[in-house]
């Protein structure tokens, strides 16, 4: 079987785990998400997840109700490691390989993250999860994955959503919404289209680092983007 992507990264914010209930882990949504992550690897792609916290605290949010956003964001990054320790234990039921790697050490639960380390560990066809974000407040969860991504030679990021791609307009709340199935990373720009956090965005235009935004609730959708079906939309 080729594979248009031999290595990518997944980016799978705290939103994609709560389900319907919108906040909290969802374990019924989360089991689905694994077996979406399964089946990349029966595939022979390496795959390296970045998890989002949103779903537990924003940073941005918490300092809103009067947290210092500093303590906020650390918050927050906190919250990824819960979601990736959530998501480790399923996968590894599965009978998935895995290894968190955290931005901010924690070496009771997970490795630290060491770029050579991630590199190999995707190399003996482990599931990379990067937890932690950046390791750095002020940043998202959207720029960790664009990093990781780079640093891991990954030749696309996932961007999982719950709308089939990048429209004109959001589509839950706008009917005449149009679906883009290509767009270029000035194009997003111009209009105004928000693909990636701006951070996150710049990061993958000035390193022509390709996303796929596509919808996480459509079954096989990561396999097929990966053997180089048009699922979703493509920037590039
Ligand atoms: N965060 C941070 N630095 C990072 C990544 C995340 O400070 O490098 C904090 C930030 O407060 C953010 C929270 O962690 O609001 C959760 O991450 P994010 O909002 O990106 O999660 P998602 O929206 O993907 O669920």
């Amino acid at each position: 079987m080729t594979l248009t992507y031999k290595r990518a990264l997944l980016k799978l914010s705290g939103e994609a785990l709560a389900g319907e209930k919108g906040v909290g882990l969802d374990f019924a949504t989360a089991d689905r998400l694994a077996d979406e992550i399964k089946a990349v690897r029966q595939l022979g792609a390496d795959l390296g997840v970045v998890i989002g916290g949103g779903n537990i605290i924003r940073g941005t949010a918490a300092s809103r109700q009067g947290i210092d956003r500093v303590s906020a964001d650390y918050m927050g990054m906190l919250a990824t490691v819960i979601n990736a320790l959530g998501v480790q234990d399923i996968l590894e039921r599965k009978g998935v390989d895995t290894r968190v790697m955290t931005a901010i050490r924690m070496e009771a639960l997970a490795e630290p993250y060491i770029r050579r380390r991630a590199i190999r560990h995707l190399e003996k066809g482990r599931v990379v999860i990067f937890a932690g974000g950046t390791g750095n407040p002020y940043f998202s969860t959207d720029t960790a994955a664009v990093l990781r991504a780079l640093e891991i030679e990954a030749g696309i990021i996932l961007k999982a959503t719950n709308v089939d791609g990048v429209y004109t307009a959001d589509p839950r709340k706008d009917a005449g919404a149009q679906f883009l199935p290509e767009l270029s990373f000035q194009e997003a720009i111009v209009r105004g289209l928000g693909v990636m956090d701006g951070n996150a965005f710049g990061l993958c235009k000035d390193n022509t680092l390709p996303i796929s935004v596509f919808n996480i609730n459509q079954s096989g959708a990561i396999a097929r983007i990966l053997q180089g079906e048009r699922v979703g939309t493509l920037v590039r």
